[in-house]
């Protein structure tokens, strides 16, 4: 087996893991959420496990769901690095990318406006973002946003909707679907992750991926799902274009492009000049939601 990469990534989400069945799951401090922080962790392990044995020397794990708080490190090879809660820059959200080769995104989902499981891009209060006419996820934008360090993204696993948006976006992508519609009383977690493990393995033969960095300029059109008045409301904010429930944003390059889409939904002009201080907060929320996930469940502890 190749070992051409490393150095890897791994970020990780929850709607497209194993133990997350609906949109209780997904939300912090459920009794479904701390089922599915262990079912995550525990995709995520066996992920890392298979590429530390296939001879990668460094992962390096975003935990990069909600607050950034759900994986319980202490269950993952500690020759890994697991990171929760997010980074301020130069990567939103992920800091320094430091030495890292590609990326493998795991438990992602599909792009906002599209018919698939828990399907949103960054906040479910985004009903459809286009850019350029076409919907955009997140991996592409994660992606994007690593490009100029070089990281390829070369593995990805969500959906069967998330899965083909994945590789429409990111030509040569490693896909590996998880398929929910079974139910999950008839899922077979256990052959599903051993399947999502050797997928993870076999795309570090994936040694063809670039960088994938979407050239500009960019025309991206927000749809709020609240309507027009929140709309207007965070484009008078930032002095967006605003016709009704839509938001209009142009951008000359994918760093603008990627600064306006964070800023409609995470920021105001005033929360921006505080980030580290909103970070750290969010930060401690996280910490508080992982201690109710440990004193939740010892399912983990055999
Ligand atoms: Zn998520």
């Amino acid at each position: 087996m190749s070992n051409s990469f490393k150095s890897v990534l791994i970020i990780a989400d929850i709607e497209g893991s194993s133990g997350c069945w609906g949109r209780r799951a997904a939300k912090s401090m459920t009794e479904e959420w701390y089922v599915a922080s262990v079912e995550m962790t525990r995709d995520v392990s066996a992920v890392v496990t298979g590429l530390l044995e296939t001879g990668v020397r460094k992962v390096t794990v975003h935990d990069f769901h909600r607050t950034g708080y759900n994986l319980l490190p202490e269950y993952i090879d500690s020759r890994a690095r697991v990171l929760s809660g997010y980074r301020h820059g130069p990567v939103p959200g992920i800091g320094d990318p430091d030495d890292a080769e590609a990326a493998l995104f795991l438990g992602m989902h599909a792009a906002s406006g599209s018919n698939a499981f828990l399907s949103h891009t960054f906040t479910s209060r985004i009903q459809q973002l286009e850019v350029n006419g076409e919907a955009m996820s997140e991996v592409e934008l994660f992606s994007a946003s690593l490009a100029p360090y070089g990281v390829r993204p070369i593995f990805f696993s969500g959906c069967p909707v998330a899965c083909t948006q994945a590789q429409r976006a990111i030509k040569g992508i490693n896909c590996y679907p998880i398929d929910k519609t079974v139910g999950q009383q008839r899922f077979d977690v256990d052959a599903w992750r051993a399947g999502l493990k050797s997928a993870a393995i076999k795309s570090l033969n994936n040694v063809g991926m670039e960088p994938h960095l979407p050239t500009g300029p960019f025309k991206a059109v927000v749809t709020m799902r609240d309507g027009e008045k929140p709309a207007q409301k965070i484009a008078r904010r930032w002095g967006f274009d605003c016709k009704g429930a839509s938001i209009s944003l142009d951008a000359l390059d994918f760093n603008e492009l990627y600064r306006d889409l964070i800023r409609l939904c995470y920021l105001t002009p005033l929360t921006e000049k505080i980030v580290p201080l909103a970070l750290l907060w969010y930060r401690l929320y996280g910490y508080f939601g992982l201690a109710m996930v440990r004193r939740h469940t010892k399912r983990l502890r055999q």
